[in-house]
């Protein structure tokens, strides 16, 4: 059986780090295991989804390059959302229920004040035919709810301990207790589906082979089980991630969630291949190192590498390992992209400088530098004077710093960072940067020699 997974965000923000490494890690067991991996956007929260949202998710997919051979919106789904509910009100596993949401909510106060769990007391099961005439004469819209199997009979409404087990490709064997959990609404009053139910639905038929998600859904899971099983369907491989903890150990703030948005870290320059490499391999037994393509990935991913403990989130060590990457890249490489941002000095320019990026946009303050207006900064106006004396004939190549600071440190007896670091400001104007040995043949005399002299060129 080929392999299908989805994944499955909802439309109400834009992608993070967090939702990323789900993504991606459905993305990568597909390819290697030669699979398909399709988007399905969970937007039946109808107030909080939004077309817009919808298309910040397909343009974060895109430009990490986790392509999907199938879309679907739960939106569009109605028709066997519909069929399916029908099918377990047939089988007795939905009940009408009444209850406004303030209704619930005293419920389960008064439960936790007589310290009992928060469980729905199913009183929806136990209404009779009169009943619901009644309250519907009222005004009153049902929700249904699916009726978990944890109670001795179909009708008895005292949950009992009931265990519903999987083997988790992440997590090993893994049991929920469905005896101590609510009823789920799977259809609210105004005749909308939640996700709960309509997941099961969608991976029941469209053949779902494996479901790779966070651990926040575990008890989801055992509901779902469930779900599946009153469908008369086999539920598929499940694997439950780890979730992500920030650089101090803590649940991913607000902040840093926001932060971390894929949007924030595209606008902040960072390679897709660095972000799906590290999102891939934080939390694994790889080490976390940028891989050239998402197929060098794929070919690591096993199910088995995936930790239990939580994946560390840190924003610094992925922009280390963006100017990591991007210090070993070839010309040929970034030659396009290095056009695309006004920047493209050639082969030499990208040998000089690729050494002190973090992300690519900085090879332009480097273009700026080497070869347009920069304000030089005279520290030492004799010794920049009479660097600029001194400044041999062209051409020049890697020999001319050399030869030039030699007669320099003769000429002024100067050495050292007092030599240097007013060298460096009157030719760059910043206080680092890459070697001055390389970046004086690319800037040429005149402009060495303009800026020495401290004019704005
Ligand atoms: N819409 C759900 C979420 O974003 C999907 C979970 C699942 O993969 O089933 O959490």
């Amino acid at each position: 059986m080929s392999v299908i997974v989805r994944f499955a965000p909802s439309p109400t923000g834009r992608l993070h780090v967090g939702n990323i490494r789900t993504a991606i890690l459905n993305w990568l067991f597909a390819r290697k295991s030669g699979g398909e991996f399709w988007l399905r956007l969970d937007d039946t929260d109808l107030e909080r989804s939004t077309p817009e949202f919808a298309d910040g998710i397909r343009q974060d997919l895109n430009w990490l390059g986790l392509e999907w051979t199938r879309e679907d919106c739960q939106s569009g789904g109605t028709a066997h959302y519909t069929a399916a509910a029908d099918l377990l009100r047939e089988r007795g596993r939905l009940y009408a229920c009444y209850e406004t949401e303030g209704e619930l909510d005293r419920k389960r106060k008064r439960q936790l004040a007589r310290r009992m769990p928060p469980i729905y007391d199913r009183s929806g099961l136990r209404l009779t035919e009169d009943e619901r005439a009644k309250l519907e004469s009222e005004g009153r819209r049902p929700h249904w709810r699916f009726r978990l199997d944890n109670s001795e009979t179909e009708t008895e409404t005292a949950p009992l301990p009931t265990i519903v087990s999987w083997n988790d490709l992440v997590r090993g064997d893994q049991t929920v207790d469905v005896g101590s959990v609510s009823d789920p609404v799977v259809i609210r009053a105004n005749g909308t589906f939640l996700y709960t139910f309509t997941s099961v639905v969608d991976d029941a038929e469209f053949g779902t082979t494996h479901i790779i998600r966070g651990e926040d859904h575990i008890t989801n899971t055992g509901v779902q089980i469930q779900l599946f099983e009153a469908l008369g369907k086999e539920p598929p491989a499940i694997a439950h991630h780890s979730l992500l903890i920030g650089a101090d150990g803590r649940a991913l703030s607000k902040r840093l969630g926001a932060l971390s948005s894929i949007e924030r870290l595209r606008a902040g320059g960072l390679e897709p291949i660095v972000v799906a490499s590290y999102t891939a391999l934080i939390g694994t037994s790889d080490p976390i190192e940028a891989h050239p393509n998402l197929d060098g990935l794929a070919s690591l991913f096993a199910f088995n590498k995936i930790s239990m403990a939580p994946a560390r989130f840190d924003v610094d060590e992925l922009k280390a390992l963006n100017a990591r990457f991007l210090h070993k890249l070839p010309y040929a490489t970034v030659e396009a992209q290095l056009r695309a941002l006004g920047a493209d000095g050639g082969p030499a320019f990208w040998e000089a400088v690729r050494g002190n990026l973090s992300v690519l946009n900085d090879a332009a303050t480097w273009c700026q530098v080497i070869s347009g207006h920069i304000d030089p900064l005279i520290e030492n106006k004799e010794l920049t004077d009479s660097a600029a004396a001194l400044l041999p004939p062209e051409p020049w190549d890697d020999t001319t710093w050399g030869t030039w600071i030699g007669a320099l440190k003769t000429a002024s007896g100067i050495k050292g960072r007092a030599l240097f670091h007013p060298l460096r400001l009157a030719l760059t104007g910043l206080e680092d940067g890459p070697e001055l040995k390389v970046l004086l043949p690319l800037m040429g005399r005149a402009k060495v020699q303009e800026r020495l002299l401290g004019g704005a060129s």
